[in-house]
């Protein structure tokens, strides 16, 4: 349930309400609007007797929330969520583009991938220092040395860094370096680092995963949000089907579907859905076209070399072609 507020209530009757609420053995979370505050009514199993919050000084009226999930909830905040880190802002209207290698090499790696994208307009900078591989034989990323090689890059390009912490033992150590930690999509499902996720303070990229339906994907998101942070981008990578001629299958009707039911922005990985560098121009056309609130795509200077996901890594060219096709498509659609 959502206790919406008056325009004029104060603090302190917000404060009177989350008290009240706690007295009847749930938790309020205040969501501050254009507009006005709403309280946010979570840890109740069924329907809320609203009749003691109505009478109280401030309150305007109540609303029901009848999804499972309820901060990420559209219901609970209906304009969308628009970031800002570093003066970049994500969701509202603006496509982000975040372009980089699936993993940290070297220094040289980064850096020229890293200028390269810089100048074709990306705002962010992608890359794994700690790498979720599906084997315990493949490249497992630099670890610190690769963070410290992503604070380089953020030094002598002003590009954000988005990586990966892979476990509770990492995410502190990522969060040091990282403007945006990302949660991969094996983690989508492993709760305690989603809650350590929802302590961290910076934004979280959380990749949805395998198999996930939506509300999976906004119940993950919910718990990072009920831990007190709620900047969080939601990001399509693909999931697994039948088809064999991708190495995922690209939902793109996930955008407009979590448009519906949840404020928070939106990116597509158009990389880790393909899995062939071949098709990421065309899913990334189809990204901008339903709406997407960014890209996030592997580049590599020398793909057939990358100790990780080559195969779906555009050339530095091919990135530069994917800026021009977009930036004139987006006036288009
Ligand atoms: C990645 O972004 O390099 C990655 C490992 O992605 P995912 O978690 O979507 O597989
Ligand atoms: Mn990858």
């Amino acid at each position: 349930m959502l206790v919406v507020m008056k325009n004029d209530a104060t603090e302190a009757q917000v404060q009177a309400v989350i008290k009240e609420i706690e007295d009847m053995g749930y938790r309020g979370i205040p969501m501050p609007g254009a507009l006005r505050t709403a309280v946010c009514i979570v840890g109740n199993k069924g329907s809320v007797e609203d009749s003691r919050l109505l009478a109280l000084d401030g309150v305007k009226e109540t609303i029901a929330v009848t999804k499972p999930y309820k901060l990420v909830s559209r219901e609970t905040h209906p304009e969308a969520t628009v970031l800002t880190i570093n003066g970049i802002q994500i969701g509202g209207g603006k496509l982000v583009v975040m372009a980089g290698p699936c993993a940290v090499e070297s220094e040289e790696q980064a850096l020229t991938i890293a200028r390269f994208v810089k100048k074709c307009g990306a705002q962010v900078f992608r890359g794994g220092a700690f790498k979720p591989r599906t084997s315990p034989y493949s490249f497992q990323g630099l670890g610190e040395q690769g963070l410290m090689i992503l604070e380089k890059v953020r030094q002598e390009t002003g590009l954000l860094i988005v990586t990966e912490a892979t476990d509770h033992t990492n995410i502190d150590i990522v969060q040091k370096y990282a403007d945006i930690i990302q949660i991969g999509a094996r983690n989508m499902q492993n709760y305690s680092l989603l809650r350590r996720a929802g302590q961290a303070l910076k934004p979280i990229l959380l990749k949805r995963g395998l198999a996930a339906t939506i509300d999976e994907l906004l119940m993950s998101a919910e718990y990072i949000m009920s831990e007190g942070n709620s900047r969080i981008i939601l990001c399509e990578r693909g999931i697994r089907t039948f088809t064999e001629n991708t190495r995922n299958t690209l939902d793109l009707s996930a955008i407009p579907s979590i448009k519906e039911a949840s404020h928070l922005p939106i990116v597509i990985d158009p990389s880790h859905a393909a899995g062939r560098r071949e098709y990421v121009i065309p899913l990334s056309r189809g990204a901008v076209a339903v709406g997407a609130d960014g890209l996030l795509v592997e580049v590599h200077h020398d793909p057939l070399h990358a100790l990780s996901d080559g195969m779906q890594s555009l050339y530095l060219e091919q990135f530069g072609e994917l800026m021009a096709q977009i930036n004139r498509f987006k006036n288009w659609v």
